[in-house]
């Protein structure tokens, strides 16, 4: 059982800022995902809590007690690397009892242990194979079954899915959700892929540049994103951000106009997903097809509208050629207001 407090956590290399004044509590049990683009500060921020990198300024905390200065290993977290960090010599039986070893557990619990752990990530027929004679995914397996078996306060993981294949990173993705229902430990994970921090967190945190953006439950920073940066990071595709002018409520761009919006007058940028417009016979865009992509549940159109390329998902039976010319309905109530150069979220 563990909460985490990170009170004005800042990491800075000479001049350049990695992390800038991060403040959060993570709740006991939580599964809090530190979602961005490559460099933004994710794995130097998990480093700095795992105890791997010096702080610049502020506190780290672990129900409570200030542990800046402790070792790492003195601070009962397991840490799960995209590269597996397996040991290669050993089996995987012997992979995942080392932390027991290393931690001088008696020898009496060892196999109790480390059965529960492979029997978790169901791994009880590989006991034997040492990590080549296994796959991307059960390797990776193993480093969690590693992790687990130490039944630490919290577990750290950092990219653990982005050496396996596309169908692997599913199938893992699921099973390291429900571990974590099952085994309901704290857990901070680190990626740039936005659908695992959709699918896994009870809470994501976006970053961009060292700056936190926003901190939510998945459907908060899907539904309210509270810049364009949050915007156009969250949801396949990201969200259509096109730029024009509010007059009394109405929102005027190229091929486009949209009714019936809140804000003052002036510059804006408007954003709407892909998923809520629709094609229509009367609507807000009209605009040649740009490109249609068959997606097998939906037909992607893409049109160019607002200064941008603006994407709808059509129904799957839609079939447009490019070059003809659509309707997109785009009613006020699925619109989402952006300050031009802010990008700070107005409605
Ligand atoms: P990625 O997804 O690519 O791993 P990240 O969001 O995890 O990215 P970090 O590894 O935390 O990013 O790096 C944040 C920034 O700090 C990057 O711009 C990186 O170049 C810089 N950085 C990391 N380590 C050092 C270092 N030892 N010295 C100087 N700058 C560093």
């Amino acid at each position: 059982m563990a909460s985490i407090t990170l009170n004005n956590l800042t990491k800075r290399w000479g001049d350049f800022v990695a992390v800038d004044s991060f403040d959060l509590q993570i709740q006991d049990e939580e599964f809090l995902v530190l979602l961005g683009p490559s460099g933004c500060g994710k794995t130097t921020t998990m480093r700095m809590i795992a105890g791997l990198e010096e702080i610049t300024e502020g506190n780290i905390s672990i129900d409570g007690k200030v542990v800046n200065h402790l070792e790492p290993k003195d601070r009962d977290i397991a840490m799960v690397f995209q590269s597996y960090g397996l040991y290669p010599h050993m089996n995987v039986y012997e992979n995942i009892r080392f932390p027991l070893h290393v931690r001088k557990v008696d020898r009496a619990e060892h196999d109790e242990r480390v059965m529960r752990a492979a029997q978790m990530v169901e791994l009880t027929d590989f006991l034997h194979r040492k990590p080549s004679e296994l796959s991307g995914g059960q390797r990776q397996r193993v480093a969690l079954a590693r992790a687990i078996v130490r039944e630490p306060n919290v577990f750290l993981m950092d990219e653990p899915l982005s050496n396996l294949d596309a169908k692997l990173r599913v199938s893992t993705r699921a099973q390291i959700k429900h571990l974590h229902h099952q085994l309901k430990v704290t857990t901070v994970y680190v990626t740039h892929d936005q659908i695992e921090a959709m699918t896994l967190a009870d809470r994501v945190v976006v970053m961009n540049q060292g700056i936190v953006q926003q901190i939510g439950t998945p459907t908060e920073i899907y539904d309210m994103p509270a810049n364009d940066f949050v915007a156009s990071f969250i949801g396949n595709p990201a969200m259509n951000l096109l730029t024009g002018h509010l007059k009394g409520g109405v929102f005027s761009g190229e091929n486009i106009t949209v009714k019936g919006l809140k804000g003052v007058d002036g510059p804006v940028r408007l954003g709407f997903r892909a998923e809520d417009a629709s094609l229509g016979k009367t609507g807000a865009i009209k605009a040649p097809v740009y490109s249609a992509e068959l997606l097998g549940d939906a037909t992607m159109l893409t049109v160019k509208a607002g200064g941008a390329m603006v994407s709808v998902k059509a129904h799957k039976d839609v079939r447009s050629a490019i070059g003809d010319p659509v309707t997109i309905s785009v009613p006020a109530s699925i619109c989402h207001l952006f300050d031009v150069t802010t990008g700070t979220r107005i409605e």
